[in-house]
């Protein structure tokens, strides 16, 4: 976002093997050329294709595309960076197997690309990252290592168990600058007998806290497995269709236009969804404890929709279908929301499952938005025991003054929020100091720790300077 020549890519490499990538390395390592790895790069909102240091080499690994293996037994597979959601959706079907690929918004992406950054998905295997079992890494030297039981000459259990033996190393390849994946391995989800798609809506803008506090015991004791969703009626009305559709001039939306979109759209001032899987003789139970915890919430309405779990694309209603793991394109508008060549930047803090805490968190970002001249635009997404508020604030790239009041806008919800004691899960390459800084328990200890194997494993500072703010030594402020 904002000045182009910021982020400027210098040239393009597209290895198409492990090997090819090694001596990329290992060039790169030679020549003190600064390489940027990408898979798919559809990393949208977060700087796309784009490297954080301007002039540096891509590495666009789009054609190491092979799913490698399906292991049809104990669930998984092992897949190269150029797969695609859609791809190994495709495969996994086609083998027949009984287990199902969750997948983003956004099928366009790399199944590789997105678990590095700790992407979602919708199934109860929508934590992207936490499904990964056995990485291959090609180290900024260009030495080739596998993790975990990888790591054996003819090892059996690779994609199995992701410990192996002393220390494990995987975390340190998320988020990170420290090698460039080459194969993963991932669990998949053990295809259910049949689910039920739970969309629940509430009328009132404090509803939001009744409405999490009610479905926290549910996601912590496993009755809820998918991630669970909630959305604001402005993301309904992006996800379809272009601003203008409700009001032609730029300013802030006028009273009245909410309504306007929860009426036509028919749904609530907070929407919250997720899914329940299981053997046909259980899912009515576990459809039975939902309903009864969110009956105490009135005006509630809860929409319950049951699904066999062999359904085809076509038997599922468009809405539910990534919650089968089912890939789409749907939320590809959200970026044309302003016109021109959108754009959205992302602030996204991490908070606690509770109500009273995301109501307070909610309104006091609507108004920093809104003091900055943007329509506040959120979903809460609940994976594991946090919520991560996802914030978007959605521009037209084309104009220069709204780019800048969006970056103005971003820069101060970091420095905010770090005050308040939320921290990102995630960041766009403009603000990855900001949120790196922002890290800063014990004098910023952690940073020390990153910047230490930085030059550890690339004391030539080739990979990716600046990711997630861990500088090169020689370029460290
Ligand atoms: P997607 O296509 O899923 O959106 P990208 O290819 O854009 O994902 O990758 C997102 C980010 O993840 C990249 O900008 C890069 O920093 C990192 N990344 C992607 N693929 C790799 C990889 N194979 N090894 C190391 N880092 C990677």
């Amino acid at each position: 976002m904002g000045d182009p020549a910021e982020f400027a890519t210098g040239l393009v490499v597209r290895p198409a093997s492990v090997e090819e990538v090694s001596a990329v390395a290992r060039l790169a390592t030679k020549h003190r050329a600064t390489l940027w790895p990408i898979s798919q790069g559809r990393n949208n909102g977060y700087g796309g294709r784009s490297p954080r240091t301007a002039g540096s080499v891509v590495v666009d690994l789009s054609r190491m595309d092979r799913v490698l293996e399906i292991d049809g037994v104990s669930g998984t597979v092992l897949v190269e960076p150029g797969v695609r959601f859609a791809d190994l959706h495709a495969a996994v079907r086609e083998s027949g197997v009984p287990f199902w690929t969750s997948t983003p918004d956004l099928s366009w992406g790399s199944v590789i690309g997105n678990a590095l950054e700790r992407g979602l998905g919708y199934t109860a295997y929508g934590d992207h990252h936490a499904q990964v079992c056995g990485l291959e890494v090609v180290l900024p030297d260009g030495e080739v290592v596998r993790t975990g039981m990888g790591a054996m000459e003819g090892g059996r259990a690779w994609q199995l168990y992701r410990p192996g033996f002393g220390p494990a190393v995987d975390g340190l390849f998320f988020q990170s600058n420290l090698g460039i994946v080459t194969k993963m391995g991932l669990w998949l989800m053990p295809a259910p007998e049949a689910w039920a798609a739970v969309d629940i809506a509430v009328e009132g803008f404090d509803d939001l806290a009744p409405l999490i506090d009610a479905m926290r015991p549910l996601k912590l004791d496993g009755t809820i497995q998918s991630t669970v969703v909630i959305g604001d009626p402005l993301g309904a009305a992006a996800f379809t269709g272009p601003r203008s559709d409700w009001q032609e001039d730029r300013g802030m939306l006028a009273p009245g236009v909410h309504e306007r979109i929860m009426e036509r759209f028919g749904v609530g001032r907070w929407n919250m969804t997720f899914a329940l899987y299981d053997h046909a003789e259980m899912i009515e139970a576990r459809i039975g404890v939902v309903e009864r915890a969110f009956a105490g919430i009135p005006g509630c309405r809860v929409a319950v929709t049951r699904y066999a779990g062999d359904a085809s694309a076509d038997e599922i209603a468009y809405g539910h279908r990534v919650r089968a793991g089912i890939p789409d394109m749907y939320a590809e508008k959200l970026s044309f929301w302003f016109g021109g060549r959108g754009g959205h930047v992302s602030f996204a803090p991490v908070l606690s499952l509770d109500g009273s805490e995301a109501l307070a968190q909610v309104a006091k970002i609507r108004d920093r938005f809104e003091a900055a001249g943007f329509d506040y635009c959120g979903a809460f997404t609940a994976a594991g025991r946090s919520l991560v508020h996802v914030t978007e604030v959605l521009y037209d790239r084309d104009d220069t003054e709204q780019v800048a009041r969006a970056r103005a806008l971003v820069r101060s919800l970091i420095e905010e929020g770090a005050k308040e004691g939320y921290g990102e899960y995630r960041g766009h390459l403009a603000f990855m100091d900001d949120i790196a800084r922002s890290f800063d328990w014990n004098d910023g200890a952690l940073g020390r720790l990153h910047a230490r194997l930085k030059d550890a494993l690339d004391p030539a500072g080739i990979l990716a300077p600046g990711k997630q703010g861990v500088w090169p030594a020689a370029r460290r402020l």
